[in-house]
Parts: C-alpha cells; sequence; structure tokens
C-alpha cells in the first residue's frame, strides 16, 4: 500500500488544496493531509478549525485521513508512514521555494520523495492568504473555498459576505 502525506497550513482549505487532494486521492491507496500547526505565520483558523474544515470537504473520499503535526515534515511523513510528499505548483513563484523545501526534505530524508501537481488553471491564483483579505472585507468568496470555509470565515469576520461597494461620491 503506498501512503503520500500532503502538508500545508490549509488556513483555510481552498478550492485549489481540494483540487490536488482529489486528485492525490485518486493516485495513492492513503493520502494523510497533514496540518501544520507550528509555523511561523500566525494563522487565523486554529487547528481544530482547520481539520473539522478538512474533514468535512473530504469527508466522502475513504481514503483520506487528516491529522495536525509540528515539528520537521519529514519526521511526520515518516511517523505515518509515507514515502511521497504531494505538494502543489501554481506558478513559477512558488518553484523557488518549493525547489528548496524539497531539496532539504530529501537531504533529510532520502527515503522520501516530493511530488508536484500542477494547480488546475482555473485555481491557480488562490491562495488563502488573499482569500482571508478579501473576506475580512465582506466580498462574496464562495467561488473561491468550499461552503463550510465560506461560513467559517464570515463567521470569524462577522460579516456574511454580500459585497457592498460604496460609491465615494
Ligand atoms: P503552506 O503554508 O505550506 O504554503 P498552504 O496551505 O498554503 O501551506 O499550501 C499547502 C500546499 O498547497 C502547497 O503545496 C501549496 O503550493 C498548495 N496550494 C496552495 N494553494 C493552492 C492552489 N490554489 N492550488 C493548488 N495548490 C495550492
Amino acid at each position: 500500500m503506498r501512503t503520500a502525506m500532503y502538508p500545508g497550513s490549509f488556513d483555510p482549505v481552498t478550492n485549489g488544496h481540494l483540487d490536488i487532494i482529489n486528485r492525490s486521492a485518486r493516485l495513492f491507496d492513503d493520502l494523510v493531509i497533514g496540518v501544520l500547526t507550528n509555523n511561523s505565520k500566525t494563522p487565523l483558523f486554529s487547528a481544530k478549525e482547520r481539520v473539522n474544515m478538512l474533514a468535512e470537504v473530504t469527508k466522502d473520499l475513504s481514503n483520506v485521513r487528516i491529522m495536525t503535526f509540528e515539528g520537521l515534515t519529514v519526521d511526520f511523513a515518516c511517523r505515518v508512514g509515507a514515502s511521497v510528499m504531494v505538494r502543489g505548483l501554481r506558478a513559477i513563484t512558488d518553484f523557488d521555494y518549493e525547489l528548496q523545501i524539497a531539496q532539504t526534505n530529501h537531504k533529510l530524508n532520502d527515503g522520501i520523495e516530493t511530488i508536484f501537481l500542477t494547480t488546475g488553471l482555473e485555481f491557480a491564483y488562490l491562495s488563502s492568504s488573499t482569500i482571508k483579505e478579501v473576506a475580512s472585507y465582506g466580498a462574496d468568496i464562495s467561488k473561491f473555498v468550499p461552503k463550510i470555509a465560506v461560513d467559517e470565515l464570515h463567521r470569524k469576520y462577522n460579516n456574511k459576505g454580500e459585497c457592498n461597494h460604496e460609491q465615494p461620491y
């Protein structure tokens, strides 16, 4: 059985992440989504909230599990028995960073390979940070994130996601 691990912050999960999850779940027997809890960014959502959103959007995928982790990603991959780490590549701007991480991880543990799935074009521009900013102003974000994340973002920002473009003049 081949286990893969898809690590990230998922703060919150977007339709772009979901695309990578769906495709990876078809490629591997077992997919562990690793929710990073100790990265330098301060997340908007707690680890529990991020896990709950991921659990909801993957509930129909029987070979997907959600787990949190801290520490080195390769160590977590090792612990869950994953020989592959999946990352998504949106654009050339992701490449430098992802290459460095993949090469470092390979030096740390050469038993674990990183594979990259290129993003579906319709999701290439999506990032959790942009969505959070847009959501904070109350815009409709239903095209970008799954329904549960739409609701959770509006709850966090205490708005309804109804665009209200006031004319300045
Ligand atoms: P990180 O904080 O590690 O960048 P993210 O949750 O932002 O975590 O991303 C996790 C993974 O998902 C990364 O490989 C990232 O490139 C990928 N990813 C992020 N946004 C998208 C998207 N819109 N389409 C496909 N992959 C994406």
